[in-house]
């Protein structure tokens, strides 16, 4: 039997990513919360899985959630790949802002040309993260380990690393940005105000600043020995 290699549509990839984003909190996807990622009907992610599951990309029991298959998972790694070796392009070679590229990268991620994205991966000298601080796949799916915490889990007193936003969306960056925060500064958790929980921050270099719970659950860091 001869295995012909066919192209998914930007639809199947899509559902493929969602899937793979939903199965780092838990180990199966819902169709609902699937249907609430990609902005859908419940019924056309059903319909959906099914397609993914006669393709062997996805295991799909009802009431139980879909999972990716090994195949669906390598898949799925690969257009996270493209999405962010596009994003960390746009923003190191072509002067777009981090909050800019989401949406962007979330198109140019659908380029199937491997010979294009091989070359991309070259030319930026294969970036580990991506510039939200999201590890990049490598060409065989595998991603650099690292131990992050919640920003929000810190206690007063700890010296931590900035190292990326967990699911940000744009207004969440440019939050950022208004209070000079960036990937990579190294920050000393000064206090915690008692009645809401928010946290004042002071930066190696530049003002000290505070953010609240809601950000400090959307910020990785690792901690700093000093
Ligand atoms: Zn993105």
């Amino acid at each position: 039997m001869i295995y012909i290699r066919r192209m998914l549509t930007r639809s199947e990839e899509d559902h493929l990513k969602a899937i793979y984003g939903l199965q780092q909190a838990g180990p199966s996807a819902f169709t609902k919360d699937i249907a609430e990622r990609l902005s859908t009907k419940a019924s056309s992610v059903t319909d959906m899985l099914k397609k993914l599951a006669d393709k062997g990309f996805v295991k799909h029991a009802p009431y139980h959630g879909a999972a990716l298959t090994p195949k669906g998972r390598r898949q799925a790694l690969m257009l996270v790949r493209k999405h962010r070796l596009w994003e960390t392009f746009l923003v190191q070679r072509l002067g777009f802002g981090w909050d800019e590229v989401h949406e962007v990268a979330e198109q140019l991620e659908h380029v199937s040309s491997e010979k294009l994205i091989e070359r991309l991966d070259d030319y930026l000298d294969h970036p580990a993260y991506d510039p939200h601080g999201d590890p990049i796949p490598d060409r065989d799916g595998r991603l650099p380990e690292r131990a992050t915490r919640l920003l929000a889990d810190c206690d007063v007193g700890e010296r931590v690393r900035f190292t990326a936003v967990q699911d940000g969306s744009d207004a969440l960056l440019q939050l950022l940005d208004s209070k000079g925060l960036g990937i990579g500064m190294v920050l000393l958790v000064r206090g915690r105000e008692v009645f809401d929980g928010s946290l004042e921050l002071v930066p190696k270099q530049g003002p000290a600043c505070t953010v609240s719970v809601q950000v400090a659950r959307h910020l990785l860091i690792t901690p700093v020995h000093a």
